[in-house]
């Protein structure tokens, strides 16, 4: 009592096949904090203890609400696994996107390269430690042609999709090494269709083509809320970098209306107490 916490917003049923491997993202009926009930938008909020995690006191309360979003991209990291020496890609640069960059460069990944489209994404990626060689715009160039550049042809090891678009899925099997692997993060915009040649390269090139949803929570040191919480303890994170604004509840309104509408460049937006 008395101790802050973080929420894992899941609430899963623990008798369906997928809970009982404790696959709980994968839970067939589950309940969700913030989604499928009420979230901390509420003035009170119940949540099973079971839900509850205890914050290190070195977490700020603002690190502490980008848990969840934190914990998606290290689940999605995870799937890829990526080998220090792989080069990796990371393409679209939405929050998730961003946070993989940052626990991607935290994990020691040495080749990195980024795309992203907007400038302030660009200066996000450099404060979290990306050279700026490393980023690709892809309003002013050929991504392909900059990462065949990059990577003597061959493409990456590992992409990261964190778009959903169809022509960035067919992108990232493009530019994917044999024996590669392409990490589907993005929820889709639209239907997928992959034309004949990229649906090849698939097959001959023995591609690994995965897809990623929520993340891990089991109670567990090794699940990906534990492994959030111990690069926060060690201070080896700063997701605080990424947020860019800060609004009091009273204006919270406002900030769900910039995210709507897109009215100004945002990556988190935070209300505050
Ligand atoms: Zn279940």
């Amino acid at each position: 009592l008395g101790r802050s916490v973080g929420i894992f917003p899941l609430i899963p049923c623990k008798t369906c096949s997928p809970c009982r491997k404790k696959l709980y993202e994968m839970c067939r009926n589950y309940d969700y904090t913030g989604s499928r009930r009420d979230g901390a938008f509420a003035e009170y909020v119940s949540v099973p203890v079971w839900n509850l995690i205890p914050l290190p006191e070195e977490a700020s309360f603002e690190a502490a609400a980008m848990l969840e979003p934190m914990a998606v991209a290290v689940h999605a990291m995870r799937r890829a696994a990526p080998a220090a020496a792989d080069t990796t890609v990371v393409c679209g640069l939405g929050t998730i996107g961003l946070l993989l960059v940052m626990f991607l460069l935290d994990a020691g990944i040495k080749n990195l390269l980024v795309i992203g489209n907007k400038e302030f994404q660009k200066q996000a990626v450099l404060k979290l430690g990306l050279p700026k060689d490393a980023y690709c715009d892809s309003r002013t160039e050929d991504v392909s042609r900059w990462l065949s550049a990059r990577t003597d042809g061959m493409g990456a090891d590992v992409f990261f999709e964190c778009v959903g678009k169809n022509e960035t899925c067919i992108q990232a099997v493009q530019n994917t090494a044999p024996a590669g692997t392409v990490l589907l993060t993005g929820n889709p915009f639209s239907d997928m269709e992959l034309p004949k040649d990229v649906y090849w390269k698939i097959l001959r090139n023995q591609l690994k083509v995965t897809g990623t949803w929520n993340s891990s929570y089991i109670h567990d040191p090794a699940d990906d809320w534990n492994y959030v919480l111990d690069r926060l303890s060690a201070k080896k994170i700063t997701p605080e970098d990424l947020i860019t604004h800060r609004l009091p509840l009273e204006r919270l309104t406002e900030g769900l209306h910039i995210m709507r509408d897109k009215t100004e460049d945002y990556i988190k937006i935070m209300a505050v107490l």
